[in-house]
């Protein structure tokens, strides 16, 4: 369909927050879609610090996260990577980041993209209310979630479709551990950082 462009004429940055534990194909297709979609100028990824959905379960280094990243999206022009949440230290909360990247963009105006699988959970974050001020929110459809508005202010957020790769970072972790590829489900050189540090080779041990 017609695409639902809020636009102030001001510099349209997009925010995809992830644990990034690894970058997949399917978090670059979806920033790349919804790059093109609403006009960005630019994607920044920003790897969580330890996310608070996640605190009972072991997650890679932050810098292995970030490097992994910065590996993926290296070549696009478009795309770049931010280490906030990870130097802030702490637990991550979307709140602080869409603080943080609004005080060091201030004529700039923020669209934060997430997975289907995310929205749904949206209300349900720290200063949810606040959220919605600091940046339109775009849900992109992904394979085994139904993507839905969940009941944000008006116009607080636009539904996308992008192209479906069912991939998850939980399943490239479990092939790891299992001996199967992950190549062409996560970038060349992510494959090849994953086997110089020998992440997720092991089960995950008791945090
Ligand atoms: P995990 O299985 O460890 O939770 P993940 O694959 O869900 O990993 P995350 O880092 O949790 O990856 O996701 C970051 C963001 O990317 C979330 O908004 C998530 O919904 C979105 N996303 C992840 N995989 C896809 C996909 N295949 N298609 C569309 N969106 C995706
Ligand atoms: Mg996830």
């Amino acid at each position: 369909g017609e695409d639902i462009v809020p636009g102030t004429g001001k510099r349209r940055l997009g925010v995809m927050g992830g644990t990034f534990d690894p970058i997949h194909h399917g978090h670059l297709v979806a920033a790349s879609e919804v790059a093109t979609r609403f006009h960005l100028d630019e994607v920044v990824f920003v790897p969580t610090g330890q996310p608070w959905q996640k605190s009972h379960q072991h997650v890679s280094p932050a810098e292995d996260r970030y490097l992994m990243t910065v590996i993926a999206t290296a070549s696009n022009p478009q795309f770049s990577v931010s280490r906030i949440d990870i130097d802030r230290g702490g637990r991550t909360y979307t709140i602080d980041t869409l603080r943080d990247l609004r005080a060091a963009n201030p004529e700039t105006d923020l669209f934060f993209i997430t997975g289907a699988d995310a929205l749904a959970q949206i209300l349900g974050w720290r200063d949810a209310d606040e959220l919605f001020s600091l940046a339109h929110f775009i849900g992109a459809t992904r394979p085994g979630h139904t993507l839905t508005d969940p009941g944000l202010p008006d116009g607080g957020v636009s539904l996308v479709e992008v192209p479906a790769l069912a991939i998850s970072s939980t399943d490239c972790r479990a092939r790891v551990r299992r001996g199967d590829p992950v190549w062409y489900l996560v970038p060349d050189g992510v494959v090849r950082y994953i086997n110089k540090r020998g992440l997720y080779g092991e089960e995950a041990p008791n945090p």
